[in-house]
């Protein structure tokens, strides 16, 4: 179950944290996987060995999401040289926190720029040959705080929530074509990303898991997997919380 022998698959800001293993989770159900980043070549060479030394297939590609013009070249690269593209991972994200009374628009432009429309412009760009050939998977990264809120997050829960209205309006949009739309809203997952917290902020959130602990990568790259794999055919629109019971 779940294989995913033959299919392409990009995965953007796939060099490290949950983007990494999706990449890896995706090529070891058999996809050959295209690992984007926007800095930090070395780290999306390392995906790509650690992928290729498994026997699995992937290569690197670079360009900044928030830049719609270097998305499509690059993506249309990629969709030549395959010939086709079938997944589609949009899991680029930045974080900035603060409290409302010290939100400045320019880290809400950023926020927008590379969590929504660089999503979404990467699914325009993407659904061109799944439209083709009447048949695709589009998974987008959203998170718990899109759908619950979170203090000193306004402008990045509400990029969160956008992802949600986005995705499921593509959902709508390409289900004649059966091109499948979806979105993973994990919880608290140990990357980077949350490194960044202090141990007060990180006590304080994980008193609210009902499960007791953060979830690894992997919890959901193993979502990830399910949602671009022919067993999730009938499954559209929806969103997939992997949050070990923070949200339910
Ligand atoms: P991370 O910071 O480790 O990884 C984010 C990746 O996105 C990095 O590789 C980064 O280089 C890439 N990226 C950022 N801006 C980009 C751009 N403009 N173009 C291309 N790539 C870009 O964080 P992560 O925890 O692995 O987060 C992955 C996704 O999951 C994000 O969308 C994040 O918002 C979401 N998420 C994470 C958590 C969590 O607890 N870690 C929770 C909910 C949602």
């Amino acid at each position: 179950m779940f294989r995913l022998d033959g299919k392409v698959a990009v995965v953007t800001g796939g060099s490290r944290g949950i983007g990494r293993a999706c990449c890896e989770a995706l090529a070891a159900q058999g996809a050959t996987v295209v690992v984007n980043y926007v800095k930090g070549e070395q780290a999306a060479r390392e995906c790509a060995d650690a992928i290729t030394q498994k026997g699995g297939h992937a290569e690197i590609v670079a360009f900044d999401v928030a830049d719609t013009s270097a998305t499509e070249t690059a993506l249309e690269g990629v969709i030549k040289k395959h010939g086709k593209l079938d997944i589609l991972v949009a899991n680029a994200g930045i974080a900035i926190d603060g409290l409302l009374l010290r939100l400045k628009d320019e880290d809400m432009d950023k926020l927008w720029a590379t969590n929504v429309r660089g999503a979404v412009q990467c699914a325009r760009i993407a659904s061109k040959p799944m439209m083709r050939a009447k048949t695709g998977r589009i998974v987008f990264m959203s998170s718990v705080v899109g759908e619950m809120g979170n203090a000193g997050q306004t402008a990045y829960a509400a990029t969160k929530a956008a992802v949600i209205g986005a995705a499921k309006s593509i959902a709508r949009e390409y289900a004649s074509r059966n091109i499948t739309v979806n979105v993973i809203a994990p919880g608290f997952i140990d990357t980077d990303m949350t490194h960044a917290m202090n141990d007060a902020q990180k006590e304080a959130v994980l008193k609210a898991v009902p499960l007791g602990r953060t979830g690894a990568a992997r919890d959901i790259a193993t979502a990830c997997v399910y949602l671009a794999s022919d067993e999730a055919a009938y499954v559209t629109g929806q969103v997939l919380r992997v949050n070990g019971g923070m949200y339910v």
